[in-house]
């Protein structure tokens, strides 16, 4: 099969486009025709190397997969080969006490498909557990399938399940063009939620407004933190969303109210920071980490993007074989929404 893949770490153009063996499956796997496979951050990560220990190169990354079933395996009885599915990206034991509570993303052999170790969608085939295939609605375009999982999963825990956004409150959405921001924004959008958000380009800020944000700010050009606290009248918002890292995380704490919320889900900017204690407290402030989210949140997400309140913000489609330009365009930061990689 073709595939895009990378012998090294490094930029983007160490992914190569060229032949590699299809994968095997077990009697507990299914192998998928991969149709379309989206680009996250996670797979730049990986491919530039942060954590090259134990890690088998050549690696094939990927984890938002949508496709047709190839070969169902042994044991699934409700699949038929060529149904049309989405291969839900987390992978766990299924037998320790997180998976078995349903937390199965705090389960310790936790693994993500595409991740450091297992290859993903970036390929004509992938195998994935039975356990990770859930069917295509009809009226979810394979395009779709391929875009919301791991962001709208990521946003949804951090949004919905950690930070308990309620109805009316306010939500300041750190870089909302990328892919995992403008899933918060549509779901902070489902509560009714003030929302604030802010991007680097005068482009990026329509867009933002076009998605039905309320209130934008240009971050390359002014401190978001003051423009927060002039616009709620020095109050701050209840919860930042945020997933910069050090460059965002002293104006993220500043833009908070009293009993506000943090959450985070990244740290592409560095990960050292420091936090004063005093304001944590007077403040009454949670600050909360936040990493994918379990199987139940994503086939809760799946009914909102079943009846259309939630849809992916589509930003460019690439051809499996410039996989590089692709990652290319992310790392620009030249896109907005969710990039594609189209398979077949
Ligand atoms: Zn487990």
């Amino acid at each position: 099969m073709k595939a895009s893949l990378f012998h090294q770490h490094g930029g983007p153009e160490v992914l190569q486009y060229e032949d590699f063996p299809e994968p095997s499956i077990t009697d507990n796997d299914v192998l998928v025709k991969v149709k379309y496979c989206s680009i996250n951050h996670l797979d730049l990560w990986i491919r530039g190397g942060l954590r090259t220990v134990d890690m088998k190169l050549p690696h094939i990354c990927g984890c938002d997969i949508s496709g047709t079933v190839a070969d169902k395996g042994k044991l699934v009885e409700d699949l038929e080969n060529d149904s049309e599915v989405i291969v839900s990206p987390g992978v766990s034991c299924g037998k320790c006490n997180y998976c078995l509570i349903g937390m199965d993303n705090f389960c310790r052999k936790y693994s993500i498909i595409g991740g450091y170790d297992r290859h993903g969608g970036y390929a004509e085939y992938v195998s994935a557990p039975k356990e990770n295939i859930i069917l295509k609605p009809h009226n979810v375009t394979f395009q779709d399938a391929a875009a919301f999982p791991l962001t709208f999963l990521t946003a949804w825990q951090m949004l919905v399940t950690k930070a308990k956004i309620k109805t009316g409150d306010s939500v300041l959405v750190i870089g909302g063009g990328s892919g995992v921001g403008s899933a918060a924004i549509q779901i902070a959008k489902l509560f009714n939620a003030t929302i604030i958000s802010t991007a680097g380009t005068e482009q990026k800020l329509t867009k933002l407004k076009e998605l039905g944000v309320d209130h934008v700010v240009d971050h390359s050009q002014e401190d978001y933190s003051e423009y927060v606290r002039n616009l709620t009248q020095r109050n701050g918002v209840d919860i930042v969303f945020d997933h910069v890292g050090k460059a965002t995380w002293d104006r993220s704490l500043k833009s908070l109210t009293f009993g506000g919320r943090y959450v985070t889900c990244g740290a592409t900017s560095g990960a050292e920071s420091n936090i004063d204690i005093r304001m944590l407290y007077r403040r009454q402030l949670s600050v909360m980490g936040s990493f994918m989210g379990s199987k139940g949140e994503l086939l809760e997400i799946m009914k909102f993007v079943e009846n259309g309140s939630l849809k992916p913000i589509i930003s460019d489609i690439f051809k499996l074989s410039d996989a590089n330009v692709a990652h290319q365009r992310i790392e620009n930061s030249e896109h907005f929404g969710k990039v594609l990689l189209e398979i077949s």
